[in-house]
C-alpha cells in the first residue's frame, strides 16, 4: 500500500549513527544520540519535512554493571524491536567484500507539538539471507572493532541512501551527516550522479552537485576524534571498487587525493592501500559538504584550527525543551507561559514567574530524583542538603573527579559554608580504561567521605536518569579540560529546569554563562585553543565557587538563589534549545 508520508518530497535526510528516541530502545550511547533525537523531535514540531536514517542495534548499547568498588563490566542490552518500530516491506541490497548484504527498515514516527509526523528508519541487517557475520553488523553500537564500524558505516551510508530511494525518497534536497560516520552516503551520491549522466565514472560535474546537497555537523575537536579507516580497509570491502572511489578527472582526483592523503594526482586504490593510505571520513564529508558547522561557537573555532582549508560555521547546540523539562516545570510552564512548547522563546518570560512556585517545581524535582536514588540505591539522601549533579559519559576529558581532588578541602567546605552531597552517574566505553578507573575513584571518596560529604553514583545512566538528575539537583558541575567538551548539552536541561551551571568556560558555557547571573565560571576564558592542562589551579577555582560564593548563597540568601534560577530558565532555556538550532539549520544549512 503506498504511504502518503513516503511520496511526499522531503527537504532534508538526516543520518545518525545513533538516536535518542525512547528510554527503553537502547539505540544511543550519548550526547551525539540525545542530540539526534531532540534535532528530529524539534524538527517535527517546526513541520519541517525531514526523514531520517540510523542503523539498527539489536544488542544496544549495553548495560552497565558496577560491582561494590565500582568496577564496571557490561551486558547486551537487549530489546524487543518490535514493541517499538514497525517493519516495512521494503528491502535493498549494499555490496560487502564479494558478498551482497540484504537489508531491511524498521519505522519509528516522532509526532510533533502540532502532530506533524518525521519517520525515522532503523536499518536492519538481521535477515535469513545474509551470513552470520553480515547479520551481526546491526549487533552493537560502538562494538566490535575497526573494520566492523567501518561495515555498519556502509551499511548506514550508502544502505542509507539506497533505503531512501526505496521507500520512494526520490526528491531529497539536503543531505545532514550528523558526525562523520555518514561520510559514506556521499559515494553513493556521486555513483547515482554519474548513473543518471550515463557515465561509468565520477567526474568533477558530479561532486558539484553532491556537494550542494551535503551538510556536514561535526562534533569532536580532537583529530584522534575523527573516523579513520586503512585504505585497505576499504579495498577489502569493495574488492571491484566500481562506482565508489572511481574518480576520474581532475577536480575528482583532487578531492580523493585530500580524503586520502595521497600523492599521486590519480591514486590507484590498491596500491595505495599496500602503501598504508588511510580514509579520513571527516575529511570526506568535509571535501562534500556545502555547509559545515561546529557545535558550538568556541568549536567552530577549534575546528577551523583542525582544518583551515575549509569554511566552517557554528551553530549551537540545544536541548528538546518540552523533552526535557521535568514534569513539575512543564505544568508550571503550562500555567504561566502556555505557548513554551511551539515558542520556546517565550520561555525569556519566565522572569516573571512565581519564585515560589518556581521553588515548588524544584522542590518536587528533587524529591521525584531521591526517590529515584532510593530505589537504585537503597540510600536517603536529605532534601534540605544542597545537592550537586554531574553525570555523563565517563571519560578522562570530562574529569569526573576534578571535584575529588582535594578531600580535606571539601571536609573544611562542609565546615565553613554548609553541607552537600553529589549525584554522579555515567558509563565508560567498554574499552576505555582509564575511563573506567574514574568511576572506581568515585567510590573510592565515597566511602572516605562518608561522614562528611554524602556521594551516591547511579548506574545505567540514560534519558531518564539524565532527565531526573538535571532537573532534581541544585547545581549542574561541569568541569571538561578546555577545549575538549564540543558543546555539551546536559547543562542547557539543568537550565531549563531552573538548575545552574558551575563549569569550566567550555562550548555551550561560553555563550551561555553570566557570572552570577545564570551560573558561575571555573577558572577564566581562555584564548585559543591550547588544550588545559591546569587541573590544580582549576580544582582551587571550583572550591573557591562552591565554598565563598554558592553555598553562602544558598543557605543565607535563597530569594538571591532563586534570582538565578530564573535566569537560567529566561536565558538560557529560551535560547539553548533544539527549536532555535533547527531553525538555524534550515536558514542558515538547508535552505542555502
Ligand atoms: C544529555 C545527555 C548526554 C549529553 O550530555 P553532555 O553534557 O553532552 O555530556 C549524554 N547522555 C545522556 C543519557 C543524556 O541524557
Amino acid at each position: 500500500m503506498a504511504d502518503k508520508l513516503t511520496t511526499q518530497k522531503r527537504l532534508v535526510a538526516y543520518f545518525s549513527m545513533e538516536i535518542a528516541l525512547e528510554n527503553a530502545m537502547p539505540s544511543y550511547s550519548g550526547g551525539l544520540g540525545v542530540l539526534a533525537g531532540d534535532t528530529i523531535r524539534a524538527a517535527a514540531d517546526l513541520k519541517l519535512p525531514m526523514v531520517a536514517i540510523s542503523l539498527l542495534y539489536r544488542k544496544g548499547f549495553f548495560t552497565q554493571i558496577l560491582s561494590e568498588d565500582g568496577v564496571q563490566t557490561e551486558e547486551p542490552a537487549e530489546w524487543r524491536v518490535e514493541d517499538f518500530l514497525k517493519e516495512e516491506p521494503a528491502r535493498v541490497s549494499v555490496p560487502l567484500e564479494n558478498r551482497r548484504v540484504e537489508l531491511r527498515c524498521w519505522r519509528y514516527d516522532a509526532v510533533g507539538a502540532r502532530g506533524h509526523i518525521v519517520p525515522i528508519y532503523f536499518l536492519d541487517a538481521d535477515l535469513p539471507s545474509n551470513e552470520e557475520r553480515d547479520r551481526n553488523l546491526t549487533g552493537s553500537l560502538y562494538g566490535g572493532d575497526s573494520y566492523y564500524r567501518l561495515c555498519q558505516e556502509v551499511l548506514l551510508g550508502i544502505g542509507g541512501v539506497r533505503m531512501l530511494r526505496a521507500l520512494g525518497y526520490e526528491d531529497i534536497s539536503r543531505y545532514h551527516m550528523n558526525e562523520g560516520h555518514a561520510a559514506l552516503l556521499t559515494l553513493e551520491l556521486l555513483g547515482e550522479e554519474a548513473e543518471k549522466a550515463g557515465r561509468e565514472s565520477v567526474i568533477g560535474e558530479d561532486i558539484e552537485k553532491v556537494r550542494r546537497k551535503c551538510v556536514f555537523t561535526t562534533h569532536t575537536p580532537v583529530p584522534a576524534g575523527h573516523d579513520r579507516f586503512p585504505m585497505e580497509f576499504l579495498t577489502r570491502a569493495f574488492p571491484e571498487q566500481t562506482g565508489f572511489f572511481n574518480l576520474k578527472d581532475a577536480s575528482s582526483a583532487e578531492l580523493l587525493k585530500r580524503v586520502l592523503q595521497a600523492e599521486s594526482n590519480f591514486p590507484d586504490l590498491h596500491d595505495a592501500a599496500r602503501r598504508g593510505a588511510s580514509v579520513n571520513m571527516t575529511q570526506l564529508a568535509l571535501g562534500l559538504s556545502n555547509f559545515v558547522n561546529g557545535v558550538a561557537k568556541k568549536h567552530g573555532e577549534v575546528s577551523r584550527r583542525m582544518f583551515p582549508e575549509f569554511l566552517i560555521e557554528a551553530i549551537t547546540n540545544g536541548v528538546h525543551a518540552a523533552t526535557w523539562a521535568a514534569p513539575a516545570f512543564q505544568q508550571l510552564f503550562d500555567r504561566y507561559i502556555p505557548s513554551w512548547r511551539e515558542d520556546n522563546y517565550s520561555l525569556r518570560s519566565a522572569l516573571g514567574l512565581p519564585v515560589e512556585e518556581v521553588w515548588a517545581a524544584h522542590l518536587i524535582s528533587k524529591h521525584e530524583l531521591f526517590e529515584t536514588v532510593r530505589l537504585k540505591t537503597g540510600l536517603k539522601l536529605d532534601p534540605e542538603v544542597f545537592t550537586i549533579g554531574f553525570a555523563r559519559r565517563a571519560t578522562s576529558y570530562k574529569r569526573a573527579d576534578l571535584i575529588l581532588s582535594d578531600l580535606d578541602r571539601l571536609r573544611e567546605i562542609v565546615k565553613n559554608a554548609g553541607k552537600f552531597q553529589i549525584v554522579f552517574a555515567g558509563k565508560a566505553h567498554p574499552n576505555d580504561g582509564s575511563g573506567k578507573e574514574i568511576i572506581k575513584k568515585i567510590f573510592k571518596a565515597k566511602k572516605a567521605l562518608k561522614k562528611n560529604v554524602q556521594i551516591v553514583f547511579l548506574d545505567n545512566y540514560n534519558m531518564e536518569l539524565g532527565g531526573k538528575i538535571t532537573a532534581g539537583v541544585d547545581l549542574w558541575l561541569n568541569t571538561p579540560q578546555f577545549p575538549l567538551e564540543a558543546s555539551g548539552t546536559s547543562g542547557m536541561k539543568a537550565a531549563l529546569n531552573g538548575v545552574p551551571s558551575l563549569s569550566i568556560l567550555d562550548g555551550w558555557w561560553v555563550e551561555g554563562h553570566i557570572e552570577g547571573v545564570t551560573g558561575w565560571s571555573i577558572g577564566e576564558l581562555h584564548r585559543g585553543t591550547d588544550v588545559s592542562t591546569d587541573n590544580a589551579g582549576e580544582a582551587e577555582s571550583l572550591y573557591h565557587k562552591l565554598g565563598d560564593v554558592i553555598l553562602p548563597l544558598y543557605y543565607n540568601d535563597r530569594q538571591k538563589f532563586l534570582e538565578v534560577m530564573l535566569h537560567a530558565i529566561a536565558i538560557n532555556g529560551s535560547f539553548f534549545n533544539t527549536q532555535r538550532m533547527v531553525q538555524q539549520y534550515v536558514t542558515d544549512a538547508y535552505l542555502r
